[in-house]
C-alpha cells in the first residue's frame, strides 16, 4: 500500500518510508492513499493475531510486512481487557502495559518497526519527541537499549507529574530527558522545527514518534477492534466508545478501525479545558488555541495534531465529519469530582483523562443513551497519584512495572525553549 501526504504536495511513499519519516515532506501527515476493504477478523484472535490481521492490508508489499505478525506479538504481550461496570456500562483498561498508559503499545510497535528497518544502517537514528507526560515515557522505554537508536524526549517542566517527570528521566543509556522552559506546545513546535531542519538532517538523522507517527496510529486501531468484535461476538451489539482526547491520536485510530468495518458504534471525544474540540463539533470553526494547563495534562492539547487525519477521512466535508462524532470538554473541578464519587460509590480508581471519559458517558446515560459503552481508560490512576490520593483519601496500590521505574535514579537536563538550545543538543 501507498501513503499520501494529507497536504497533497509529497510523492506517495511506501510503509516503511512513511513510518521513518513521521511527518511528510510538506507538513502534513501521512495517510492510506486508500483505505483497504472492509475487514472481518475472526473470533478467538488474541490482540496481537488481531492487529495483524487488521493491518496486513496497509503493510501489504512492503519490507515489513513478514516481520508484521512478531512486530504485533512483541508489542501487545500483556492484557487489554474490557472490564464491565454493569448496566450495560464497560472500562477499556490500556494501562497494563510497562509505563501504564495506553501509549506504551504505539510506541513499541513503532520501535518494532523502526529497529529492524535501522538494523545494519551505518548511522544511529535519533527519535526526537515532545512529550505532555506519558508518550515520552512510553517511547523511551520502547527503544531503552535498542541498538543504532538514540532518544531525545522534551517536556513542559512543571507540567507533568511527579512520577511522569520521574520515568521520564530513569532511563539513562541512549535516552536523554530534557525539561524545557515551556508549555506543551512549545515543545511541540521546537521538534516540528528540528524534524524540518534539513541542515541538521544532513549530520543528524532524525525522526519522531509524536502521535503522528503511523507506526503509532495503525496498531491503535487493534485493541479497539479487538475488544469490539469480542464484544460483538458475545452480545451481537456494536460497542459504543468515549475516548480521553487530547491530540486525537487515540480516538483517531478507534474512528479508523470503525471506517474498516470494526463494529464500534458512537465514539465520543471527552476533553479537558481544552476545549477547541467540543467547539468545533458544535458547530464553531476549527480554532487551535494556546494550552491550558489542567489535571488531565496528558490532553493539555491547544491544537490536536491528527485533526489534519480527520478531516481527511471525511474529505474535508465539515457536516459529515460533525454528524461522525461528538465531543465534551470536562473542567478541573468536574474532574476531581468524578474521581471521588466514582472511588465513593463503587471502590474504581480512575486517571484524571480517564475521569473525562467517565464524566462523559454519565451524562450521556443521563440524557437517555442506549447500548452498550465502553469508557477509555488511557493511563493507570497510579501516574497521577498527586491528584487521585487528596481524592480518594488513601494511597493507589503501585503497578510492579511502574514501581520498578520508579526505583531507579532520575536526571533530566534543563531546556530554554528555544529552538537554538534544541539544536546544540541534538549535534552533539
Ligand atoms: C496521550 C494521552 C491522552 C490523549 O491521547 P491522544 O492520542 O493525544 O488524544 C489521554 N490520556 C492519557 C493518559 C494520555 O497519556
Amino acid at each position: 500500500m501507498q501513503f499520501v501526504s494529507t497536504r497533497g504536495q509529497s510523492p506517495a511513499v511506501g510503509l516503511s518510508a512513511a513510518i521513518a519519516a513521521g511527518l511528510a515532506p510538506d507538513g502534513g501527515l501521512y495517510v492510506p492513499s486508500a483505505l483497504p476493504a472492509p475487514h472481518h477478523v475472526q473470533q478467538g484472535e488474541t490482540v496481537a493475531e488481531t492487529a495483524a490481521d487488521l493491518l496486513a492490508p496497509f503493510f501489504d508489499g512492503d519490507a515489513l510486512q513478514e516481520a508484521l505478525p512478531s512486530i504485533c506479538r512483541e508489542a501487545l504481550d500483556f492484557p487489554v481487557p474490557l472490564r464491565p461496570l454493569g448496566g450495560g456500562d464497560y472500562v477499556l483498561e490500556l494501562f497494563h502495559g510497562p509505563t501504564a498508559a495506553f501509549k506504551d503499545i504505539g510506541a513499541r510497535f513503532l520501535a518494532g518497526a523502526l529497529s529492524r528497518l535501522q538494523a545494519g544502517k551505518g548511522r544511529d537514528l535519533t527519535i526526537v519527541v515532545a512529550t505532555s507526560g506519558d508518550t515520552g515515557a512510553a517511547v523511551a522505554a520502547a527503544f531503552h537499549r535498542q541498538p543504532g537508536v538514540r532518544v531525545v524526549v522534551l517536556y513542559p517542566d512543571g507540567r507533568v507529574s511527579p512520577r511522569q517527570a520521574h520515568q521520564l528521566g530513569c532511563f539513562g543509556d541512549n535516552i536523554q530527558a530534557l525539561r524545557v522552559a515551556g508549555s506543551f506546545d512549545d515543545c511541540q513546535a521546537m521538534v516540528k522545527q528540528a524534524l524540518a531542519d534539513r541542515a541538521l538532517q544532513a549530520d543528524v538523522p532524525l525522526s519522531s514518534a509524536n502521535s503522528i507517527s503511523l507506526g503509532r496510529l495503525l496498531p491503535q486501531m487493534s485493541y479497539y477492534a479487538h475488544a469490539a468484535l469480542v464484544h460483538h461476538g458475545q452480545h451481537r451489539r456494536r460497542l459504543n466508545l468515549v475516548v480521553p482526547t487530547g491530540n486525537l491520536g487515540n480516538a483517531m485510530a478507534a474512528v479508523l478501525a470503525r471506517t474498516l468495518g470494526v463494529p464500534i458504534g458512537q465514539i465520543v471525544l471527552a476533553t479537558n479545558a481544552n476545549d477547541v474540540l467540543p467547539k468545533y463539533f458544535e458547530g464553531g470553526a476549527y480554532q487551535p488555541q494556546a494550552s491550558v494547563a489542567t489535571v488531565a495534562n496528558a490532553m493539555d492539547v491547544g491544537a490536536p495534531s491528527n485533526f489534519e487525519r480527520l478531516r481527511w477521512l471525511y474529505d474535508g466535508d465539515d457536516a459529515e465529519l460533525r454528524a461522525a462524532l461528538r465531543a465534551f470538554a470536562v473542567d478541573d473541578v468536574t474532574i476531581r469530582a468524578t474521581i471521588a464519587s466514582a472511588h465513593a460509590s463503587g471502590g474504581e480508581l480512575f486517571c484524571p483523562h480517564t475521569a473525562t471519559a467517565v464524566k462523559v458517558l454519565k451524562d450521556l446515560r443521563a440524557g437517555g443513551a442506549k447500548g452498550d459503552w465502553a469508557v477509555v481508560a488511557t493511563a493507570h490512576p497510579a501516574k497521577f497519584e498527586a491528584v487521585v490520593e487528596p481524592l480518594i483519601g488513601e494511597a493507589v496500590p503501585v503497578p510492579p512495572a511502574l514501581a520498578a521505574l520508579l526505583q531507579r535514579p532520575a536526571h533530566a537536563e534543563p531546556l530554554a525553549a528555544d529552538y537554538a538550545a534544541l539544536r546544540e543538543v541534538l549535534l552533539r
